[in-house]
């Protein structure tokens, strides 16, 4: 049995995960900002740090995988919360966490992303940009000309810039090279507190509805667990970087013609780079 962190533990998918895994026997040690093993702030760079020290207390330095799900929905009057603990609260205990994955053997990691990464049109690249750089005030300076619709960017941005930050680490020599498998689940409308909140603004509740859902009606939060609890175990030891849409069908409806995408013209010169880069690490002597 293993030592899991779930952040987001006492609410909706993150609640459900915490809930499975200590179900199949696992150690959970829960984060949240109330009623959790370990009560933090995740929108403070001291509460960041103060959640990932005691997850190193709990956890004896060897952690077998971890579940970030503590997040906001893109609720107008909150995009400053909603950057730094969409963003901030993940990337940031993940790595004061790593040494610990690293310590375990085959540890895995779901970040909870989100279908708003590919279907929220004209999200800003510089507040996305801006984030990955670690800049805030920047982010959400970049979403202010969308005046009443800056929370749904930059709620959409905070988790296209997560999960490029986690297909980035994903495959480096830190991550995939130390034995650790970093994915992202994008969940589409789960039935969570989070989406009832949301339902509860008819404006919102509108927008919501009017969404197109292939399957239709809302995700199952304890479906969703299910998902990510497979993510951690053994049956993923090869997926790496990954992004698992579990939307009813939302980002296949609207990407269907543009994804997969051929590698285009201006991408070859970045691609032939790390492709020889690769080649020649690969043959270098003591090279595995
Ligand atoms: P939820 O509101 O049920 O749970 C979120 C949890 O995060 C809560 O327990 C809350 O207390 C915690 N949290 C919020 N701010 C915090 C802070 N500052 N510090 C510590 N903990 C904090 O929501 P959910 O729907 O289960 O969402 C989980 C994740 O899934 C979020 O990242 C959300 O953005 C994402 N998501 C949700 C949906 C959806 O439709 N429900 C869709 C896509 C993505």
């Amino acid at each position: 049995m293993g030592t899991y962190v779930v952040t987001g533990s006492a609410s909706g998918m993150g609640r459900q995960a915490a809930e499975k895994l200590r179900a199949a026997g696992h150690t959970v040690i829960g984060i949240d900002i109330r009623d959790a093993d370990v009560m933090a702030d995740l929108s403070t760079h001291i509460g960041r740090r103060a959640a990932a020290q005691a997850t190193l207390d709990a956890c004896g330095g060897i952690l077998d995988g971890a579940v970030l799900a503590a997040g906001l929905g893109p609720i107008p009057g909150r995009q400053r919360l909603i950057a730094q603990v969409n963003y901030f609260g993940v990337v940031d205990v993940l790595t004061v966490l790593r040494p610990a994955l690293a310590r375990a053997v085959n540890a895995k990691v779901v970040v909870i992303a989100s279908n708003s990464t590919t279907t929220t049109p004209l999200v800003p690249r510089r507040a996305i940009r801006a984030l990955l750089a670690g800049d805030v005030d920047k982010a959400l300076g970049a979403v202010r000309i969308f005046g009443s619709r800056s929370a749904p960017m930059i709620y959409a941005a905070s988790k296209i810039a997560l999960s490029r930050w986690v297909r980035r680490h994903a495959v480096t020599g830190e991550w995939a090279g130390a034995g650790i498998r970093l994915n992202a689940i994008a969940p589409g409308a789960i039935m969570t507190p989070l989406l009832a909140e949301q339902l509860a603004n008819p404006a919102e509740a509108k927008a919501i509805k009017a969404f197109p859902v292939p399957v239709g009606g809302y995700g199952d939060a304890g479906q969703l667990a299910d998902w990510m609890v497979f993510m951690l175990s053994d049956a993923a030891d090869f997926l790496c970087g990954s992004m698992i849409f579990v939307d009813g069908g939302s980002d296949a409806y609207f990407r269907a013609e543009s994804w997969p995408a051929a590698v285009p013209v201006w991408g070859l010169p970045r691609y032939l780079v790390k492709f020889l880069s690769n080649m020649r690490s690969r043959s270098s002597p003591g090279a595995t």
